[in-house]
């Protein structure tokens, strides 16, 4: 059964990298007879250049057909005087929201070889391997009323609501016990029960689900002892699972830890495992168009897809293996390259992972 992928570079450096991962992508397609059929869309800024609205009817349409869609990154200078309704963040919120696409996974690994990279000591972080799981179609980001109001005294007063039900926890915490099941089964829920009702529920649901994962260790965390914990002794952690807008920042926060965030892929999945895959950094406009743009993480995004939708971990793991093959050949980009070490490209990076590949 063959099955479609949609590719959306989107803008910056997104093309450049997309354009990499769809090399790799293509190669296992003809080495493990995938049956992949691969189309490109457009989202974000280029979308608003050639459409005017960042996700067109013909993306949204094509992305509801397709099996898994891989997107670069959105947005840029060009584009940020725009109002915020139609700037192309909305076209990966549009994507997220209307895919139904709830379930984040944030993986944050250091590569043995990157150790030297990341900002903590390396015995701090050496073999570091969590797995983020982030709510992303509800809390804070979505929940109504919100604006900015103008009160009786003059004043104006900003406001947003944080609100989840017990449907969207309990959705989001059983992908985190099962992702917990396929690790070290340990999961720690972070909250912030002590202040908000909202996460006192949320703390309800996770205690209840537990019951059913019995092989699964349940643990909780206020957020602020997590983003605490995540730099004094993150190895501590195997699966995290935690709130939109809490996911959002403790996730970035353990990407630094790795070093780069041109390393880390993610995955945003619905019920039926249909997913988008785009690594977690953004467009990188101060580096877009030079070629020198890490496309790692956009690989890393593709062995995702492939594990994840469409259920090949032997294509997954070889792209690991080859990524984690041509690190150990020395190649680095600039974000990964230590002081005073050459460097190279992206097209050469990517052409070193399908060098690695070939190799296997
Ligand atoms: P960014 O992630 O684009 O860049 C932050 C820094 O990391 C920059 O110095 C950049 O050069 C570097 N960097 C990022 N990816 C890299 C890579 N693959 N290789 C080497 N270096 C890399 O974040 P930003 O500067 O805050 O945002 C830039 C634009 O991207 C904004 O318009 C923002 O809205 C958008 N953005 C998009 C997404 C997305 O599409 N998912 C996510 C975050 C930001």
């Amino acid at each position: 059964m063959s099955r479609d992928i949609l590719i959306l570079p989107g803008d910056g450096i997104g093309p450049e990298i997309v354009a990499e991962a769809r090399k790799v992508l293509e190669w296992v397609n003809e080495r493990y007879s995938l049956d992949l059929v691969l189309h490109e869309g457009l989202v974000g800024g280029a979308a608003i250049d050639a459409h005017g609205v960042p996700l067109p009817d013909q993306t949204l349409q094509a992305a509801r057909k397709a099996d898994a869609i891989l997107l670069g990154a959105v947005g840029g200078p060009k584009w940020d005087k725009l109002e915020t309704a139609i700037r192309p963040e909305k076209g990966l919120l549009g994507l997220r929201s209307q895919l139904e696409l709830f379930a984040n996974l944030r993986p944050a690994i250091l590569y043995p070889q990157l150790a030297a990279a990341s900002s903590l000591k390396p015995e701090v972080v050496s073999g570091l391997d969590i797995l983020i799981v982030r709510e992303l179609t509800g809390g804070i980001y979505f929940g109504q009323p919100r604006g900015i109001r103008t009160l009786d005294s003059g004043i104006r007063q900003g406001y947003n609501t944080y609100v989840y039900d017990e449907n969207e926890i309990e959705r989001i915490g059983r992908v985190a016990f099962e992702a917990a099941r396929k690790r070290q089964g340990r999961l720690c829920s972070v909250d912030k029960a002590n202040v908000l009702e909202v996460t006192v529920l949320w703390r309800e649901v996770m205690d209840r689900l537990a019951s059913e994962y019995p092989d699964v260790e349940l643990s909780h965390m206020y957020v602020d002892n997590a983003a605490m914990q995540l730099v004094r002794a993150p190895k501590q952690f195997d699966v995290l699972v935690t709130g939109n807008m809490f996911g959002d920042i403790l996730s970035d926060e353990a990407a630094m830890l790795t070093g780069s965030i041109g390393m880390l892929p993610s995955a945003s999945l619905d019920r039926n495992n249909k997913g988008m895959y785009e690594p977690c950094h953004g467009s990188a406009p101060d580096i877009a168009g030079q070629g020198v743009a890490n496309p790692l993480a956009t690989i890393l995004s593709v062995a995702m897809m492939l594990r994840y939708s469409v259920g090949s971990n032997e294509a997954a793991d070889a792209i690991e293996a080859a990524v984690s093959r041509a690190l150990d050949a020395g190649y680095r980009t600039a974000d990964l390259a230590e002081a005073g070490v050459s460097s190279v490209g992206t097209r050469e990076m990517g052409q070193a992972v399908l060098d690695a590949l070939a190799e296997a």
